[in-house]
């Protein structure tokens, strides 16, 4: 059920096929610069075959619904929106119950920004070491020798065209290094979108990656409760990260300060401290729970009498202690950080979520 199907084209092909060739003179060398067919008129060649829009059964999956997934989880894991498989299926509300069986149509999944970018060639220049390009575009020798396994590091021959996955040159975006000590390159910026509202859209800047999971947790709650008030958001980074004081991290935009749900439907204009009695439990449980089941979640900062908010709605609705136990640190003490939700004081009036590494972030830890 987890099949990554990923519509990726062979590598060999779009090397030779896929790609027009673009000189720049940049940094003192001759360096080419790989362009999708997609930025050149209609490519006309082989590969296009496995993005043509006629729909045939070939392109029609069916996808069972298992227990506990969500419209949201399910529309990030096939890289497709909640509207489409709502469209496809029919679906008014949103509901995906479990057994249910789902169209989804795989002609139009979106490339995930999950493939590997399209690489910079540096052109072997005299006097060029394999030390010396790599401290010039930021990467690793060993990276280098990676990418390029018919290398010899000792014998570098004029002319050889070396490969090269540069953060962010292919306008990809890339988090790069520590969220306490990091950068952001092509930051992609969240903006207002359905159910959210940002406080600062300067300084609401992620990864593509990051932008899109935190769209479509929110997309479903909307799904799910059409009446929902819209998400208050705070800080994610600046468009190319680094340091964002108060905050320690928020560097490389795969961090975001994100407000709760108020019970009755109430929409805040900004963050605000909440109790039990004003913490929607419900909704907040389902826009965390989808954002987990990603598996893209590192940690999320809740206090722990929210968190306490959140494991009786879920008890209240079937899982069982085993199943949150790896979920939340709740109810063991709060100073034991353990689980995926935990508690830092301050966290009264938003979350902060910090994602993991994505495939293409570079030097992340
Ligand atoms: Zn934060």
């Amino acid at each position: 059920m987890h099949a990554n199907r990923a519509i990726t084209r062979p590598m060999t092909t779009m090397w030779q096929n896929n790609t027009k060739w673009l000189p720049l003179s940049l940094l003192g060398c001759i360096c080419l610069f790989a362009l999708p067919a997609g930025a050149e008129e209609d490519g006309g060649d082989d590969t296009s075959k496995e993005t043509a829009s006629s729909s045939s059964d070939d392109d029609i999956e069916r996808i069972e619904v298992t227990s506990r997934e969500t419209l949201g989880s399910i529309a990030l894991r096939e890289r497709v929106s909640v509207s489409k498989l709502e469209g496809w299926n029919d679906l008014e509300l949103g509901e995906a119950r479990e057994g249910m069986k789902l169209i989804v149509k795989s002609d139009e999944k979106v490339e995930s920004d999950h493939d590997k970018p399209l690489p910079v060639v540096h052109v072997i220049q005299k006097g060029d070491t394999l030390s010396e390009i790599a401290g010039r575009y930021h990467v690793s020798a060993r990276q280098i020798q990676q990418w390029n396994p018919d290398l010899d590091p000792r014998y570098l021959q004029l002319g050889d065209r070396l490969k090269l996955y540069v953060p962010g040159r292919d306008g990809e975006s890339v988090s790069w290094g520590q969220a306490s000590n990091g950068r952001l390159y092509n930051g992609v910026p969240l903006r207002r979108a359905e159910g959210f509202e940002i406080v600062n859209v300067a300084e609401a800047y992620g990864t593509q990656r990051v932008v899109d999971l935190l769209k479509a947790a929110a997309a479903d709650v909307q799904a799910r409760w059409p009446r929902s008030p819209d998400l208050i958001v705070g800080d994610l980074s600046h468009k190319q990260g680094g340091p964002m004081p108060p905050h320690k991290s928020h560097e490389s935009g795969r961090d975001a300060d994100v407000g709760f749900y108020h019970r009755g439907n109430v929409q805040l204009e900004r963050f605000r401290e909440m109790t039990p009695e004003t913490f929607d439990a419900r909704k907040n449980w389902h826009f965390l729970k989808t954002l987990i089941d990603t598996g893209e979640i590192e940690y999320i900062f809740v206090i722990y009498e929210l968190q306490k908010q959140l494991y009786e709605y879920a008890r209240s609705i079937g899982y069982t202690q085993s199943e949150l136990k790896d979920l939340m640190q709740y109810p063991r003490p709060r100073y034991q950080s353990k689980g995926i939700i935990r508690h830092v004081g301050g966290h009264d009036d938003h979350s902060h979520i910090r994602f993991k590494c994505g495939p293409d972030d570079r030097r992340c830890q």
